[in-house]
């Protein structure tokens, strides 16, 4: 009888039931979960080291056999096993030292050829080998690397090796355990990749680093192509919901665009350009667009917002912006209708006017209707011809039926806000577009509930900048574009890596700059004291204003921010800062969300080493944005020089500091990223960006080709299973 990989694991080996409850325990219950208990390394056992080359404080492999074991006690009740080993070559005798090893001087194999391999430690003049692994050694092993496999609780390295090795690998080999492609052949030959079986027998038990390396990419491909299949075929079940509401395609008028770009006070960068191409084009195709726009903290999104707006209202549709907090939100309105204001200063909207008929009817009394309760603080001006709306939870009542009437009845072309716009009342005429800012805040069920308002097309933006290859894994159902460019004459942020010892001089340039007018923002890792157990070296955003604003800054305005207040206190402080206010703002992590503050020019992020680089460097963002030269001070509680954090000193560039903390903490760090949930992967270096794209094309190219899973029996469990996983995280 044939097993497959999904055969639970007790039919084809034999094991204790105290075993196959623990494996169950750890999620390994089939041949294909024993499978992928990976070696976590190898041993280079095809050149053992002789007595003269042993290194210590290193790993050495050594063939030769023991001669006698025997036990001993420490002073304090330790129990030491002691061998004598006779190394092969050179016939010397080294000591092996075992510790509270109870039983191992029992089933030692004396006078046996024996590998061991063990750390060597040189004291006294004398080498000793300490707790050596020991294998039986058959002169056939000795062959290739050896693999080591991870224990998991009682269940020994050694276990895992004799049910992988002896029980389970011969029945792949003889067939009685049939091991498929999941990756149709074709793709197999084009990348020349190995067959799975093979990959499989080669990673358990590799002849040479070489043949360990395609082996692991030959996986690494499989997982990729499937978790891309997964996404594209989320994308277009997407697509065929928006679909159904219907967007005609929108034929690309690069006139219109030229035009529209002679009444921006700047010229749009090439990267920006790029972008709105990318989006223009998704509209003539008829398919609704699925967009995810990667840009950096001032790369200038907001023009790119605007000139996917542009297309849409002119055909009659409407457009909606999303930000996860009011104050986002209205920054962003206000940078939408900046520009809309001064394309109709200059008659744009008059050559290119709206296709509807039934505009603006209404737009003299409701501008009378205007209720002034949130134009304190942002002074919105009204444009005559595309009518622009902000609505957020806390505007309500009149002024709210107001807005949804309007809405209903198709006479706002733009209506910005937070999520408030997600609510059922909330109904378009006919929205064409709905654009979603910071979208790592945005969740699944968000974006579900967008998609029964069915908006057609659909852009996300965000600031966390993550490099290509892993924006592909992460946000594989939507196509992306990025803006890997800041507009040209951008100030660099001085920054500067601070021990305690520089901490005064930093209050004296605050001051300084204070006096000049400028305003400071401090971050602090912790709200309260109370949560630094463990790390009492760490500053509370309290403790810290309390400080400041006593001792430090007596005479200066010090504000206090943090995740527990209401986010109505948020804002209100936000926008006080905002205001100058107060000359200091001292905040936890909340203040990372693009809040434009131009007047701010310093930066102090206290124990910076808690954060990673692409979350200081969003930080970082929240100076600079006005004409005066801005500075970051990265304190940190140690006293040495921290190299992770120096690489803020050298470099601007927010993909380039996000691959660092990728090579340095690894994928989950990336700022965001946590939230937007990166799929579990086991094979795939995500470093490696050819491969990714290669899979990507690969998923692309079977979709196109119209060759369906049916056909591919085990590519399409591989998705279901896939999916599923996907769905539990
Ligand atoms: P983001 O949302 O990507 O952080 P914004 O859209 O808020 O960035 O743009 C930041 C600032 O840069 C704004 O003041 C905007 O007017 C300006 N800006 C955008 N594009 C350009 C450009 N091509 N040249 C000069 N300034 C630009
Ligand atoms: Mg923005």
């Amino acid at each position: 009888m044939h097993h497959t990989l999904l055969t639970p694991l007790d039919k084809v080996i034999k094991m204790a039931k105290k075993h196959y409850d623990e494996l169950q325990k750890n999620n390994i219950v089939t041949v294909q979960d024993l499978l992928s208990h990976f070696p976590r390394e190898y041993e280079d056992r095809s050149h053992f080291t002789d007595f003269a080359n042993i290194r210590a404080d290193q790993k050495n492999i050594l063939l030769g056999e023991f001669i006698s074991v025997r036990t001993e006690k420490t002073r304090n009740n330790f129990l030491l096993v002691k061998a004598q080993f006779r190394e092969n070559t050179s016939k010397k005798i080294i000591e092996c030292v075992w510790f509270n090893a109870r039983g191992i001087d029992k089933t030692l194999p004396l006078h046996q050829k024996v590998m061991i391999s063990a750390k060597a430690k040189l004291s006294y003049g004398k080498i000793s080998l300490q707790t050596p692994n020991v294998q039986k050694y058959t002169g056939e092993s000795s062959e290739g690397l050896f693999p080591i496999y991870p224990t998991l609780s009682f269940i020994t390295e050694k276990w895992f090796f004799r049910k992988i090795h002896e029980e389970l690998l011969p029945q792949i080999k003889n067939g009685n355990i049939n091991i498929p492609n999941v990756v149709p052949t074709h793709f197999l030959e084009k990348y020349n990749l190995l067959h799975k079986k093979e990959a499989l027998l080669i990673l358990h038990y590799p002849k040479d680093k070489i043949s360990l390396q395609k082996a692991q990419e030959s996986l690494a491909f499989e997982e990729l192509f499937v978790l891309q299949l997964v996404s594209l075929y989320k994308k277009q079940h997407i697509q065929n919901i928006q679909h159904t509401s219907g967007v005609e395609p929108i034929p690309l008028n690069a006139e219109l665009m030229k035009d529209f770009f002679t009444t921006l006070p700047f010229t749009p960068t090439n990267a920006q350009k790029i972008a709105i191409f990318e989006i223009l084009k998704d509209y003539e195709k008829s398919v609704p667009m699925q967009r995810l726009l990667e840009g950096d903290v001032g790369s200038g999104k907001t023009l790119v917002a605007m000139c996917a707006i542009l297309p849409i209202i002119l055909q009659g549709y409407q457009a909606c912006i999303i930000a996860p907090t009011e104050i986002l939100a209205k920054q962003l309105f206000l940078g939408i209708q900046k520009f809309i204001t001064e394309a109709e200063k200059q008659n744009f909207f008059k050559k290119y006017s709206i296709t509807t008929k039934e505009n603006s009817k209404n737009s003299k009394e409701n501008t009378d209707n205007k209720n002034n309760e949130n134009t304190t603080l942002f002074e919105c001006e009204e444009s005559e011809g595309i009518q622009t709306e902000f609505l957020s939870g806390s505007i309500k009542g009149k002024k709210r039926e107001n807005i949804l009437e309007r809405l209903r009845t198709n006479q706002i072309q733009i209506l910005a806000g937070t999520h408030a716009l997600l609510e059922d009342p909330v109904v378009f005429h006919h929205l064409g577009l709905a654009i979603v800012d910071e979208q790592h805040r945005f969740g699944v069920m968000q974006r579900e509930k967008l998609l029964q308002k069915a908006s057609p097309h659909f852009l996300q933006m965000s600031a966390t900048p993550i490099p290509r290859s892993l924006a592909i894994i992460a946000f594989g159902d939507m196509d992306l574009s990025v803006l890997n460019e800041l507009p040209p004459g951008r100030q660099e942020i001085e920054t500067k890596v601070i021990t305690e010892s520089g901490r005064r001089t930093i209050e004296l340039f605050i001051d300084d700059q204070i006096e000049k007018g400028r305003q400071a923002f401090v971050i602090c890792p912790l709200v309260e004291t109370s949560e630094s157990e463990g790390f009492e070296d760490l500053r509370s955003v309290e403790e810290e204003f309390i400080r400041l604003s006593t001792h430090i800054f007596p005479h200066r305005k010090v504000a206090i921010l943090h995740g527990k207040m209401k986010p109505k206190e948020k804002d209100a402080i936000m926008l006080d800062f905002k205001n100058k206010k107060y000359n200091i703002l001292v905040a936890t992590s909340v203040v990372e969300v693009g809040v434009d503050v131009p007047n701010a020019t310093v930066m102090v992020i206290e124990g910076a080493e808690r954060f990673g680089l692409s979350q200081l460097h969003q930080f970082r963002g929240r100076v600079g944005r006005g004409n005066h030269k801005s500075y970051c001070f990265l304190l940190h509680t140690k006293s040495y020089r921290n190299e992770r954090l120096s690489a803020m000193e050298t470099t601007q560039n927010g993909f380039e500091l996000a691959e660092m903390d990728m090579k340095i903490r690894g994928t989950g760090e990336i700022f965001g990223l946590k939230q937007s949930g990166i799929p579990d992967l086991k094979m795939a270096n995500l470093m490696d960006g050819r491969k990714i794209i290669d899979a990507k094309e690969s998923a692309e190219e079977f979709i196109q080709s119209g060759d369906s899973l049916e056909s591919h029996l085990p590519l399409k469990d591989a998705v279901e299973a896939r999916k599923k996983s996907m769905v539990s995280q």
